[in-house]
């Protein structure tokens, strides 16, 4: 079973501390959440994961692996990440943005494999941009290219996906849609999934565990019902909310009230 451990991670960009020794651990077949206001470190705490940034203390090991030592080509067979601003900025098609993926480390290899056109086609065709694999991915709307994101890691294969706000140009009915896809892709490879979202609702709906960020520091870690309390919601984003089940969700609602 694979195995990620966050030991004591600790970041600086420049004097102030970012992360303040961070620590959890995840295994395959979990999706994880994380939830904290603007600015506490949570895209420096994605990017640490997958050793785009090296921690000034602590480390990130994946199955007995450190990492920042490992070679990227090697990390990425195993780890993809769909950052915020993940963007194509030249004129790919669709199809062609998607088919990177298959070589995340090297250039363009000549024609894919059969299987490879499969998994390729199955993955679009699972995040609904089969229908537009022809369109230049520069005029796509925010939403179809976050999908196009999505899709091109998933065709990389990886055992940690990390998506830093999946959710954020979709609609209600895609957000869903998405967050139905991740619980697929866990329940059929096994693959850990951890994600960054300001959707507290969907979090608690779909998260396995969740972890609440602040100030560079984990506030709080455990499932839905543990973590998504009016106590800590208020405590970590200043804002009263009535959270209660709700059995037509199976699970949490969060009612808004206001800020505190
Ligand atoms: P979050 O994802 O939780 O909104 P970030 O991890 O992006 O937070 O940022 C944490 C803090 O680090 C913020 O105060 C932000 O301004 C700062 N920061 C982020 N990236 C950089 C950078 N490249 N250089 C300097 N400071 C940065």
């Amino acid at each position: 079973m694979m195995l990620l451990e966050i030991n004591d991670v600790r970041f600086a960009y420049h004097s102030s501390d970012v992360l303040k020794g961070i620590t959890f651990s995840a295994s395959g077949g979990e999706v994880v959440g994380i939830l904290g206001k603007n600015g506490c470190g949570k895209t420096t705490l994605m990017k640490c994961i997958n050793a785009h940034l090296s921690p000034h203390g602590g480390c990130v090991v994946l199955d007995g692996d450190v990492v920042s030592t490992v070679s990227r080509k090697e990390l990425a067979k195993k780890m993809a990440m769909v950052a915020q601003s993940s963007s194509v900025s030249f004129s790919f098609t669709v199809l062609d943005a998607v088919l990177m993926g298959l070589y995340p480390n090297s250039e363009w290899m000549g024609s894919p494999s059969d299987s490879d056109m499969e998994r390729v086609s199955e993955a679009m065709k699972a995040t609904g941009v089969f229908g537009f694999a022809d369109r230049p991915v520069t005029e796509l709307s925010g939403g179809e290219r976050q999908r196009v994101m999505i899709t091109r890691a998933l065709v990389q294969d990886p055992k940690v996906l990390l998506l830093d706000e999946p959710t954020l140009h979709l609609d209600i009915n895609h957000q869903f849609g998405l967050m139905e896809l991740v619980r697929s892709l866990v329940a059929e490879k096994g693959i850990l999934v951890i994600l960054v979202t300001h959707e507290i609702g969907l979090a608690a709906r779909y998260c396995d565990r969740i972890l609440l960020v602040d100030d560079g520091e984990i506030a709080g870690s455990g499932t839905a019902e543990e973590v998504v309390t009016a106590e800590n919601l208020e405590r970590v984003f200043g804002i009263r909310t009535d959270v209660h089940y709700d059995e037509r969700i199976g699970g949490l609602a969060v009612t808004v009230i206001g800020k505190s």
